[in-house]
């Protein structure tokens, strides 16, 4: 069946703008699609001997779709991405031209590298970069406007080849992981699998406010949350949203959404009400985490791009609104074998599943070990609003397992696991309804990292962030304890015994990290301090972890970064901190002083009058002289507040070394913005509607 409104079947408009397995296999000649796929399916290295005429089936291929130029398109460490575009044309002599690609500006961009963060692994006027293609994940064609480009997804480094980008480190750790879990594979007997891949599956959640009152709100267009707004009387108390059915406008925008995200073979598979209002989320079928990564990309640019063609803006933000939820990115995470095994897939009998014990218990200790690694890979201003807000998971790096898996974890820690607990079926006392069978163990929504059956789902991720940072840094702490893994089976004379042993230890060293619980709770938060767990509240704080010295051993051993590589990052991330928090603390100020502050004064000025001319006709002006008394009191505080924010932000911007200038601004700023937005909130409630510059949360939350 069709659905009229959309252009076309969804069968052949799926990946129809993708360069994808099955057009490689039609287009190329037998023995170049064979050593590409060798490159892309086995990590060997790419033939540069087949570049030419890859790229010349390309070019055909994309001319057909409309293109007329091509880009390089990577990822550098501003967190979106970038893309230069160049036109096939190649004129001749004769004046006419002719369309050309070739194999060398297939695989090899040159963009100028110098207005890119780099975190001082470079100098400006070192303005050298390099673009590599990555052909694991597949070249698109992208219709943008009335312009078609070919699209090549690329890592970016600098002349002295260190990664410039976000894509490098995440494909180097994924080399990483496949090595240390293949090791473990083969130590415990494994004959039949190749490789072992990452994969993730990223959920995406976003806000949508129609567009009318974005453009009045100067804090939603710079900053992309609100800087002011007096809570609504209704919030999302009434737990009507999630889940709810969705409104016809939001439909429509969802089905274009799928529409586009489908043509670049983006598997947009899920969609639904989130618990906010005007909040909602899309969720892919998972991928190796380099495409994943990449579509995750192409699914914010495609949100916010579809949004504007139905009179929405699409809001990535962690926090737009405060006192409802913000937005999250659940990172479900796997490994899985090339010959199809998931490593986490517990079968009927995990307390006899060697490999997928030492699998999961190899991330406990990874997770436990490297807490405050995984905790800098979410530490992000905007996350900084969410993480620990009673509503995502708390700054407190803790592992779900599950009834069954937790009580095998004791069985192991006691000796030696010899059963697993089984779900059961359901009971709906109703004849005519199905009987369910039952999971074996329940959801726990407040953890930060949870098994949900045959993966990990790690929460805290921001939804603004790209996917790369969280999984490069989970790809290495995981192969890094593999790594002591297999070194020791290797080792040992009973690979099974050993297989034990390292079980039964891990299961006692790190039982203080398992946490089944109400994670939101603030009983949690003591117990997890006496477990001696970090709880660390800031990003500021969070990024020191990236600068510890066995970071720095686990990156350069697994050859994911070098030190200067790493010291460039934290570099760049506090400093992008820093130019957050000017930027909200700029903004605050204007919409104070020029909106909130005038029109506040403009009402006080309307009572006065009322006042006067209320007591010349002789009436008593009680009421109006206290509603005047309390806006001038308010008043007062706002001009104070504004006046402090405008000293905060001066002196943190004078702070010339990067730590100390984050923490200025974490330390001065905030605060200082905090006290401008609860004197202009509070006016909000008392200033004629009519007067009042900014549209309400109100209207932002619930108009569609
Ligand atoms: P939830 O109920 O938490 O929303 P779903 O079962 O809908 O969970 O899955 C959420 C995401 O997890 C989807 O993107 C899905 O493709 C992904 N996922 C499922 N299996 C795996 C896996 N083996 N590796 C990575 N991601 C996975
Ligand atoms: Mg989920």
């Amino acid at each position: 069946m069709s659905n009229p409104n959309v252009s076309e079947p969804v069968n052949s408009l799926y990946g129809s703008n993708v360069f994808s397995d099955a057009v490689m296999r039609e287009r190329l000649p037998k023995d170049v699609y064979k050593s590409i796929k060798r490159t892309i399916d086995q990590g060997a290295a790419l033939d540069p001997c087949i570049a030419n005429t890859v790229a010349n089936a390309m070019k055909d291929w994309a001319i057909e779709k409309g293109a007329t130029h091509f880009c390089h398109w990577f990822q550098p460490m501003t967190g979106v991405t970038a893309e230069k575009h160049d036109a096939f044309i190649s004129p001749t002599m004769d004046g006419r031209t002719i369309m050309e690609f070739s194999g060398k500006e297939l695989t090899q961009g040159e963009p100028d590298a110098s207005s890119f963060p780099s975190g001082g692994l470079r100098a400006t006027f070192e303005a050298r970069g390099y673009t590599a293609w990555d052909c694991t994940s597949p070249v698109f064609v992208k219709e943008n406007g009335d312009s078609i480009s070919l699209y090549i997804p690329s890592a970016f480094c600098s002349y002295t080849s260190e990664a410039l980008d976000k894509k490098t480190p995440l494909l180097r750790s994924m080399d990483a992981l496949n090595k240390q879990a293949m090791r473990v594979l083969k130590a415990l007997g494994n004959t039949t699998s190749n490789r072992v891949i990452a994969t993730l599956g990223p959920e995406q959640e976003y806000f949508l406010v129609d567009a009318e009152f974005v453009k009045d709100r100067m804090d939603l267009i710079l900053c992309g949350r609100t800087l002011f707004g007096a809570a609504p009387p209704k919030g999302q108390e009434m737990e009507d949203h999630y889940f709810g059915s969705i409104h016809e406008r939001v439909a429509s925008y969802m089905t274009e959404l799928n529409e586009e995200l489908w043509k670049l073979g983006v598997s947009a598979k899920t969609q639904h009400n989130e618990v906010a209002p005007a909040q909602y989320e899309l969720a892919p079928i998972f991928a190796t985490v380099n495409v994943a990564t990449d579509h995750n990309q192409l699914t914010m640019e495609t949100m916010q791009k579809v949004a504007i063609r139905h009179g929405f803006v699409c809001l990535l933000h962690e926090k737009p609104f405060a006192g409802v939820n913000g937005s999250g990115k659940h990172n479900n995470w796997s490994m899985v074998t090339d010959d199809g095994i998931n490593l986490l897939e517990p079968g009927s009998t995990p307390h006899d599943n060697e490999q997928f014990l030492i699998m999961v218990c190899a991330i406990v200790r990874a997770v436990d070990k490297f807490a405050p690694l995984l905790r800098s890979s979410v530490a992000t201003s905007g996350n900084d609003h969410r993480l620990g807000a009673n509503e995502a998971p708390p700054a407190i790096v803790s592992v779900f397992l599950g009834d069954q898996l937790t009580d095998i974890f004791e069985q192991i820690a006691n000796g030696g696991a010899t059963s697993s607990k089984t779900g059961g079926k359901l009971k709906l006392g109703v004849s005519t309804l199905p009987q369910l069978p039952k999971d074996c163990t329940d959801r726990n929504r407040t953890s930060p990292f949870a098994f949900t059956g045959n993966k990990f789902e790690f929460r805290m991720v921001g939804s603004t962030q790209s996917t790369s940072g969280p999984n490069f840094i989970l790809n290495s702490i995981v192969a890094d304890v593999l790594c002591e893994i297999a070194d020791a089976l290797d080792k040992a004379s009973d690979v099974s015994a050993k297989a034990q042993e390292i079980l039964a230890r891990i299961a006692k060293e790190h039982a203080r990290v398992i946490f089944n619980g109400d994670n939101y709770t603030a009983e949690w938060a003591a117990e997890a301090e006496k477990r001696g767990l970090p709880n660390v509240r800031n990003s500021v704080d969070a990024l020191d972890a990236m600068i510890d010295e066995d970071v720095a051993r686990l990156f350069a051993q697994h050859g994911v970064l070098s030190k200067g590589e790493l010291h460039a990052r934290h570099e760049i991330l506090l400093e992008r901190y820093c130019k957050e928090i000017n930027i909200e603390g700029l903004a605050t100020i204007a919409i104070a002083k020029r909106q909130i502050l005038p029109a506040a004064i403009d009402f006080s000025g309307a009572i006065a009058n009322t006042i006067n001319a209320v007591k010349a006709a002789g009436a008593s002006s009680k009421a109006q002289s206290k509603v005047l008394a309390d806006t001038c009191a308010l008043i007062d505080e706002l001009q104070v507040g504004i006046v402090k924010l405008e000293e905060a932000v001066e002196k943190s911007a004078a702070v010339d070394d990067i730590p100390k200038q984050a923490r200025a601004y974490r330390d001065n700023v905030i605060s200082a913005m905090g006290a401008v937005r609860k004197a202009a909130d509070a006016l909000e409630m008392i200033v004629d509607a009519d007067m009042w510059p900014l549209p309400t949360y109100a209207e932002m939350l619930f108009l569609r």
